[in-house]
């Protein structure tokens, strides 16, 4: 009998499983003080890391299951040696219509055309200033040029839709918004504003740092005039607003207006641990079954069965924790230490 397969599994709430986020390398080039503040880091083992194939056959799996958009992060994924060759390989599955990249765009000017070539549909590159000494104190680094010239590069390439994303935090880049939808509009890109989130690594998290979606929108309402929601069927983190002169924008307020809702996204670590929402305590371990010889079919079950099973609604149940006084870091540096599976750098974001 043909194995059954199962197509559009769906989870507790009857979300479907699409979206799929591939974390390639935990390491980082930044050390953004929002995500990764620390001097020292645990990295996950060398060996432990996924090869190509492992994660081309991973993700052909997850599309057996509704897959179908996959998002290569990090860390940062350009550091991860021949990228352009699992994009080539990721390229080639027929279900995947979407195959973007979210990278901090250090390195990306020298690496934009292969990965065009290679068959990478989408960037959205991380910005969260314009001004290099800001972004030298913010990410310790000083690479603000290389970036920018990682955001040229992308339409030269062949890119098309290019993002950029910027995380708002008050007292470090708030007086910035304006500045960033010019400077998107300049390169034709659209720009993401992303309230700061209390995830794993924001070790320095505060409630009163985080710039609301309301505050983004009064502050740019009162420099261009109303502004305007773009109202769509999606499943995407950012809603999208339109100014009076068209240039759009959008705001992703998973601190203060969460969509678990309608979340349709899982992480894969570079490690092969799944996890179900970014605020996940746990995993599931699909690297030691892969390297067992777990069959197509037995890896498709183990999915199928964490997906359906998933109540997950982290972003939700951290704004509750606020509505009675009790929202801060979500997880301590100790912890943090013992299983760096929890901080955002492993997982993607
Ligand atoms: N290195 C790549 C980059 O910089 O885009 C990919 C990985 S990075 C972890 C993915 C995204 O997560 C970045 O846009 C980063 O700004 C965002 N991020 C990290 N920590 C965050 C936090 N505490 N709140 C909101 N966004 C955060």
């Amino acid at each position: 009998m043909a194995p059954l397969v199962e197509t559009g599994v769906r989870d507790t709430f009857g979300r479907p499983l699409r979206n799929l986020r591939v974390s390639v390398t935990d390491r980082c080039n930044l050390r953004c003080q929002y995500c990764m503040p620390e001097e020292e880091y645990t990295w996950l083992r060398r060996s432990d890391l996924l090869t190509f194939e492992e994660i081309q056959r991973l993700v052909e799996v997850f599309t057996e299951l509704g897959v179908n958009k996959v998002r290569l992060t990090g860390g940062e994924p350009l550091l991860r040696r021949d990228l352009p060759d699992l994009v080539r390989m990721l390229a080639t599955v027929p279900a995947v219509r979407d195959l973007a990249m979210t990278t901090n765009g250090v390195m990306l000017a020298g690496q934009a055309s292969a990965l065009r070539e290679a068959g990478l549909h989408r960037v959205t590159v991380s910005l969260d200033t314009l001004r290099p000494d800001r972004f030298r104190a913010l990410t310790r680094r000083d690479d603000h040029a290389s970036v920018l010239r990682g955001i040229e590069a992308v339409r030269p390439a062949g890119f098309s839709g290019l993002k950029l994303d910027t995380v708002v935090i008050r007292g470090v880049n708030e007086d910035e918004l304006i500045d960033l939808v010019e400077f998107a509009r300049g390169v034709d890109a659209e720009v993401r504003f992303i309230e700061y989130m209390d995830v794993g690594g924001a070790t320095h998290w505060s409630r009163d740092q985080v710039v609301s979606r309301a505050e983004m929108l009064q502050q740019l309402a009162d420099r261009y005039g109303p502004v305007e929601p773009i109202r769509e069927e999606s499943s995407a983190p950012a809603e999208r607003f339109r100014l009076p002169d068209g240039t759009t924008f959008g705001i992703i307020a998973s601190t203060t207006t969460p969509f678990c809702r309608t979340c349709d996204r899982s992480r894969l670590t570079a490690d092969g641990t799944w996890y179900l929402c970014l605020y996940a305590q746990r995993g599931v371990d699909l690297r030691t079954p892969l390297r067992d010889g777990a069959s197509r079919d037995e890896l498709r079950a183990l999915i199928a069965s964490g997906w359906s099973r998933r109540r997950d609604r982290g972003a939700e149940e951290r704004k509750e924790l606020e509505a009675i006084g009790r929202r801060g870091v979500l997880i301590q540096i100790e912890g943090l230490r013992q299983d760096p599976h929890l901080e955002m750098h492993t997982r993607g974001g």
